[in-house]
């Protein structure tokens, strides 16, 4: 076989997830792999903690040491082109502040998924001063940051927005907390569209028909891994985002096809396939 199919021109590209292992897989670096594989993209990972969960509820976090957290980085960048990274579940200030110092140095698009606590109710990033840490040392450094409501107030200590004209305000109040662009997600607003917040130098929505299904665990992790196999893929910010929206959507209609449990369960991410 010809070497010119390796050339870097024509090599898949890569994605590197920086999160927590959902033993459930319906979240988590699992999702990501998914969506990145269903996206086109070649996903390593670093796990910062390994989860004992299903779609009911987190019973365990067990957190790797800042030094694990490291290698698995150093081990994947100095053998790996990696042209994006998405950042997920990051666990406690000292892995945050690990992941922080990487990207500072890295000069590569990273979209920040901002987890602080999975649908089910549990906190998945712990410590004291955490949203600072947020606030200080990952959102300058991330190429967007894709908080849901919650996250969104948290990050900047506000009630949580109600309608979409708040959501406007939010996302551009984000922005200017440093992060390049904002994608605040609507989805808990109780609207018949799923409207979200796009803001890169100005609000932009990107709206969709709400899914009417209780199947949406990983839903999160998947399209801000998505999003950066799109940034992986060469395409701009707005069209990685449209091109992740409209997978995911594809992928929470077909959720209820997997059919494995009653509430909370996972996205079907291979739904263009079966
Ligand atoms: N578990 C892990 C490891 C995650 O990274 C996330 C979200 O990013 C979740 C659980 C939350 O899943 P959800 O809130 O979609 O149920």
């Amino acid at each position: 076989m010809a070497d010119s199919q390796h050339t870097p021109a024509q090599r898949a590209r890569v994605v590197l997830s920086i999160g927590g292992s959902d033993s459930s897989a319906g979240a988590g670096i699992q999702a990501d792999i998914k969506a990145g594989a269903a996206f086109g993209v070649y996903v390593a990972t670093a796990i910062t903690a390994v989860t004992a969960q299903n779609s009911a509820s987190v019973s365990g976090i067990y957190a790797l040491t800042a030094q694990q957290l490291r290698a698995q980085i150093d081990a994947v960048m100095s053998s790996l082109p990696v042209d994006a990274i998405k950042l997920g579940m990051l666990a406690n200030g000292e892995l945050l502040q690990v992941v922080a110092e990487f990207i500072r140095e890295a000069c590569l698009p990273v979209v920040l998924d901002p987890v602080l606590g999975a649908t089910s109710g549990s906190a998945l990033t712990n410590g004291a001063d955490i949203d600072t840490l947020y606030r200080e040392h990952l959102m300058p450094h991330a190429s967007l940051i894709t908080p849901n409501l919650l996250e969104a107030a948290r990050l900047l200590g506000c009630p949580p927005a109600k309608d979409y004209a708040d959501m406007e305000q939010q996302a551009q109040a984000l922005q200017q907390l440093g992060a390049r662009a904002v994608l605040l997600k609507g989805g808990h607003l109780n609207t018949p569209l799923a409207c979200d917040c796009l803001f890169i130098d100005r609000p932009q929505p990107f709206s969709a028909p709400r899914v009417d299904t209780p199947h949406t665990h990983g839903s999160g992790c998947t399209l801000a891994t998505a999003i950066a196999a799109g940034l992986a893929q060469g395409l701009t910010l707005a069209q990685a985002v449209a091109a992740a929206k409209t997978y995911v959507q594809g992928a929470i209609q077909a959720g209820p096809r997997l059919n494995l449990v009653q509430d909370n369960g996972p996205l079907q991410h291979f739904y263009q396939y079966w």
